[in-house]
């Protein structure tokens, strides 16, 4: 009875019970704190999953969230819809411009500032720095496009980097996953919350996500150095008004970007002269490149 009683109290046992922990995501979750630097990492099973369950966990009713609006879709259908619902407000700025952050910070209220750098699906950044030196409200980076060999945001003093591993860590479309890194006290909080909203990661996704991570350098390196040469050449296409990519030095934040990345990443985005008609027109006929959802993985998709 001791022990049974030892295992079930304890945080995060990992001989309990499958949603509590499990040794194969445990390793995965050390790994990635020690790519981020971190004291500790959990695991989710999805972006998704990471996104929701720090957000309940921290915030309740009456508080209030700043958010760039540079976000992936369904964080900001998360922000606007059940947190409104559930009495959390969000309000959305401009990431990109110095200050905003900062200035939409409600003291006492604002319980949480989530940013996403660089932000899917336009490469927009936001200053790692002046987001770390944001003082009361806990301090949030989607860094999935980044992954960690592309950026470091604990080091600039920000709260909790969250990827959506289901990208370029596990990297070859074939989990779904999500992780968040930060302290150990943070991060045990979130997981008290966690062990009860039960958007734990899978023991299979977990291993393949492992998996990913033993290639991430060489993978990343690689997409990386194609993202920039494609960048550059489709930059001089008379097809082509606007390619959004960090390593640009035309990009509006390319020296933030040197100053906060190592890497640019493996996303470019651009926009053809032609609008919608044109994009539809080049989906058609496009041979090598796969039409897909999702990023990081081995095929080029568009
Ligand atoms: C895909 C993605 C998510 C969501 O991740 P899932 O694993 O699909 O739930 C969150 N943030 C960014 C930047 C993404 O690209």
């Amino acid at each position: 009875m001791d022990d049974a009683h030892r295992r079930a109290t304890r945080l995060r046992a990992d001989e309990f019970y499958g949603r509590y922990a499990n040794p194969t995501v445990r390793s995965f979750e050390e790994v990635i704190a020690e790519l981020e630097g971190a004291e500790d990492a959990m695991a989710f099973g999805s972006g998704m999953g990471a996104i929701a369950t720090t957000v309940m966990a921290l915030c309740s009713s009456g508080d209030h969230i700043v958010a760039a609006k540079q976000l992936y879709a369904g964080t900001l259908a998360f922000l606007q819809g059940p947190c409104a619902r559930f009495g959390i407000e969000v309000t959305l700025v401009d990431g990109t411009v110095p200050g905003a952050l900062a200035a939409a910070v409600q003291p006492g209220r604002t319980m949480l500032v989530l940013v996403e750098t660089p932000s899917n699906p336009r490469l927009e950044l936001t200053d790692l720095a002046e987001l770390g030196a944001i003082m009361g409200p806990f301090t949030v980076v989607d860094s999935t496009f980044a992954t960690p060999l592309g950026q470091r945001p604990l080091e600039h003093g920000v709260d909790i980097v969250l990827h959506s591993a289901t990208k370029g860590i596990a990297g070859h479309n074939d989990a779904t996953i999500g992780v968040i890194a930060g302290d150990k006290e943070l991060i045990d909080a979130i997981w008290g919350y966690g062990v009860l909203h039960g958007a734990m990661a899978s023991p299979f996704d977990a291993l393949n996500a492992l998996r990913g991570v033993r290639t991430l350098g060489v993978r990343t390196a690689h997409q990386a150095a194609a993202a920039q040469r494609l960048s550059e050449w489709l930059e001089q296409h008379p097809a082509v008004t606007a390619t959004h990519y960090p390593g640009l030095r035309s990009h509006p934040q390319h020296d933030l970007a040197t100053r906060q990345m190592s890497q640019f990443g493996t996303v470019l985005a651009f926009d053809l002269a032609g609008g919608t008609d044109a994009v539809s027109s080049l989906l058609d006929r496009i041979r090598l490149v796969h039409r897909a959802t999702s990023l990081g993985g081995p095929e080029t998709l568009v």
